[in-house]
């Protein structure tokens, strides 16, 4: 086989006009094959596709037994060619039926030949076929003839894609049926939509495949280069005095990536061979994902995410404008495999009816994002991106956690009844916004709103909270590309502070690490994340960051009252010095401005189960105290609240924690500490309905839960309740759960789940 790049060019554009021929699918495939065999000196060329059950079916061949085709059919795991399929990688072999995955199969006639190239045909990181050449003499393939036949199967892809290998032989090649698909999801965002997909990753057309200028192309791809290494040297002069002297080596490492003459070479040569700058681009990401879906090793699969997301930025350069997807659509559902919370934001006026995300964990700020804007999210759909195309209709079912990829008549049916019923439910939630949320027997119970951006502030009027329980500073940090300067802090705060207009807020201070990985400050990897260098002894070990915060507080307070809390505190040494802290920069921003908030209160938030033990040490110096559930739950039971086989495992509805709870209850008020209650837990409102019984008089929770629980405590009497309650919880029988739900049915209590 002799090779050599004019000689790819030559077949590029034989290929370019094969795919833009009309005609039978067998006889262009047949075309196909002899044109690669002719120009690659093979003696065999064929073309496996991939069939329902993953069996590959030989569609086109040249120089085996035509007879052969339609009829070879092998397993998944069968021969070098399922061999090929599942590595998802290129496999060359010098005398194939020596090889201890070969498998004979009379029907081809394939005995005598020894050398043998496999490359898998991709696309949107899956393994659609199998190309392969052949040689009768005992060989090895080179390197660049390895590469001139992934660039063909690249092209191929598109050819062949959508083709039904079973109709064939109807002469007519019919399109493979695009099935309904029903997949699984974690709920980010509760609500249901229905649009049309929007992948968010760029998408090169196959139009766009072919170089028309070779000399154009290698100057468009190095202007992108050079364009998408200023990029990445920007992000990465962020703000020294702030970071210390801590090494940077996320962003480190995402520039050495770009400077990789590897890659770039890589490309280059996809130029070479024929390909347009995108095609070229589009190739090393269809390699990187391919080997993404088979990576088990952790870091290897985070150093694979890094060059698609870098494959996906010089796309976006290459692209221009039209590197950013169109939402022209009217009803559009965004598709990512990832999707960063400051790209997320970009879609915030864009009219989404749903967001969609393959990945669950690195998602977690984007579906943060998402809730703030309210639109209906799905993460955690494996498989997601390879499963959907572009413009296919969706529903987007976030109350179920269920996506429905082409839906028939009769889903579209039963989901426009759900649609109607839950417009029916928001009304009445919207009925109750102006009533207060006071139980039968006359208590009174703030609801407020957890947030984090200026968005969220937005719900407050029209979701009837009481203010701000939580405002997650750290927000602002995650969605920015550098660190916010102490003007960007100052002007956050005091618009939140506008937008509440008097309510009270609550703001936590810089709650960083564990899933809140901020790139540009770079937490080191830790084995346990949750349980690392995060939160309040990340702020306390840079005190240059968190100064500047409280700083940032005080000044955007001005003459108002100014609430801050600490999270994560373990012991009460942390809080003290937290609370020195601010109390200095008080003291500090007094002296230079003159003004000091009308009021200070300083709360902490409950989040580790030592920190129980220790409120009689806050007592005098903690105002108040905030339950944060979602950390407090993962600690107390040992669950990671990240890692979605466990972290549903456990309820907070149990005697073990609601006992403990109760006790925390109990010791506030012995220590004069307000009591409330923030993270997930506060908005079912059968948990909800727990923390009332136990005396909690405050619940932050996100702007859609307001509603139900509203209506749940508008439904209660509490002086007839309570009693039932604490005897259930003293002497817990069967499900505690449902013996609360039967207790909650006989005293006549409106819950949301039930
Ligand atoms: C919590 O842990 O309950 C909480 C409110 O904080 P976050 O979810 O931001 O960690
Ligand atoms: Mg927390």
């Amino acid at each position: 086989m002799v090779y050599n790049l004019p000689a790819t060019r030559l077949l590029m554009n034989r290929l370019r006009q094969i795919m833009a021929e009309d005609g039978e699918t067998r006889s262009r495939l047949d075309n196909v094959v002899r044109l690669i065999a002719s120009t690659m000196v093979a003696d065999v060329c064929s073309i496996y596709l991939r069939h329902r059950g993953g069996t590959l079916v030989l569609i086109a061949t040249e120089g085996l037994k035509p007879e052969a085709v339609g009829n070879t059919r092998l397993g998944p795991n069968e021969g070098l060619v399922g061999f090929v399929a599942r590595r998802a990688e290129p496999i060359a072999i010098q005398d194939a039926p020596r090889h201890p995955a070969f498998s004979y199969r009379p029907e081809t006639g394939e005995d005598p030949f020894h050398a043998f190239l496999g490359v898998p045909i991709l696309r949107g990181g899956r393994v659609i076929g199998v190309l392969t050449v052949q040689n009768r003499t005992e060989r090895l393939y080179g390197d660049e003839e390895i590469d001139s036949l992934q660039t063909i199967a690249m092209v191929l892809a598109e050819i062949v894609d959508r083709i039904d290998p079973e109709h064939l032989d109807n002469g007519d090649g019919q399109r493979r049926a695009r099935n309904p698909a029903s997949l699984k999801g974690r709920v980010f965002c509760e609500g249901l939509g229905y649009g049309r997909a929007v992948l968010h990753d760029p998408v090169v057309p196959a139009a766009k495949f072919f170089a028309g200028d070779q000399e154009i192309e290698i100057a468009r791809l190095n202007r992108a280069l050079v364009d998408l290494k200023a990029a990445i040297d920007r992000m990465m002069a962020i703000d020294g005095a702030a970071l210390g002297e801590d090494p940077r080596d996320v962003m480190e490492t995402y520039r050495l990536l770009a400077h990789d003459q590897s890659w770039a070479e890589k490309l280059h040569e996809g130029v070479r061979s024929g390909l347009s700058a995108e095609a070229s681009v589009d190739r090393a990401r269809r390699e990187h994902r391919a080997r993404l879906q088979s990576a088990r090793d952790l870091y290897l699969r985070e150093r694979l995410h890094d060059l698609e997301d870098l494959d996906n930025r010089l796309l976006r350069i290459l692209g221009g404008d039209e590197g950013k997807p169109e939402i022209s659509e009217e009803r559009s559902v965004l598709v990512a495999r990832r999707l960063g919370p400051a790209e997320l934001l970009e879609y915030a006026n864009a009219g989404l009816r749903g967001i969609l995300l393959e990945e669950a964990a690195a998602s977690s700020h984007a579906a943060i994002v998402a809730r703030a804007m309210g639109i209906p999210t799905l993460g955690g759909i494996e498989g997601l991106t390879t499963r959907i195309d572009q413009g296919d209709w969706l529903i987007v079912d976030a109350e179920q956690g269920t996506l429905h990829v082409r839906p028939d008549n009769s889903l579209y049916d039963a989901y426009k009844a759900r649609v109607a019923l839950r417009s029916e439910r928001q009304a009445a939630y919207a009925a109750l916004r102006d009533k207060p949320a006071r139980t039968k027997d006359g208590r009174t119970i703030k609801l407020m709103l957890n947030a984090g951006l200026e968005l969220d502030l937005d719900m407050l009027a029209p979701a009837g909270a009481d203010g701000v329980g939580l405002f997650r500073t750290e927000f602002q940090f995650l969605v920015s590309e550098s660190l916010p300067s102490l003007d960007d802090q100052i002007t956050l705060y005091r618009h939140v502070l506008d937008k509440a207009a008097g309510k009270p807020v609550i703001f936590r201070t810089l709650d960083l690490g564990g899933d809140k990985v901020l790139p540009a400050l770079n937490q080191q990897r830790e084995e346990n994340p949750a349980l690392g260098w995060r939160s309040i002894r990340f702020a306390l070990d840079h005190k240059g960051l968190f100064r500047r915060q409280l700083r940032a507080l005080i000044r955007a307070a001005g003459s108002d009252p100014l609430t801050v809390m600490f999270p994560m505190v373990t012991v009460p040494a942390e809080f003290d010095e937290a609370r020195d802290l601010l109390l200095a920069e008080m003291d500090w921003s007094a002296e230079r401005t003159g003004k000091r908030p009308a009021k200070l209160e300083i709360g902490v938030m409950l989040e580790t189960p030592a920190l129980a033990y220790s409120l009689k040490e806050l007592a005098g110096r903690a105002e108040f105290l905030s339950v944060g559930t979602n950390d407090l739950m993962q600690f107390f039971y040992a669950a990671d609240r990240m890692t979605p086989h466990v972290s549903d495992r456990y309820d907070l509805v149990f005697p073990s924690a609601l006992r403990f709870l109760k006790q925390v209850a109990e010791d506030c008020a012995v220590n004069g500490i307000r009591l409330s209650a923030c993270g997930e837990a506060t908005g079912s409102s059968l948990s909800a309905l727990c923390f009332v019984a136990l005396g909690f008089t405050n619940l932050s929770m996100s702007a859609g839960s307001i509603g139900p629980v509203k209506r749940m405590i508008r439904s209660l009497d509490m002086t007839a309740f309570q009693p039932d309650f604490m005897a259930a919880l003293e002497k817990p029988n069967g499900s505690f759960r449902n013996h609360l739900l039967g207790l909650a049915a006989e005293h006549g209590i409106e819950l949301a789940e039930g």
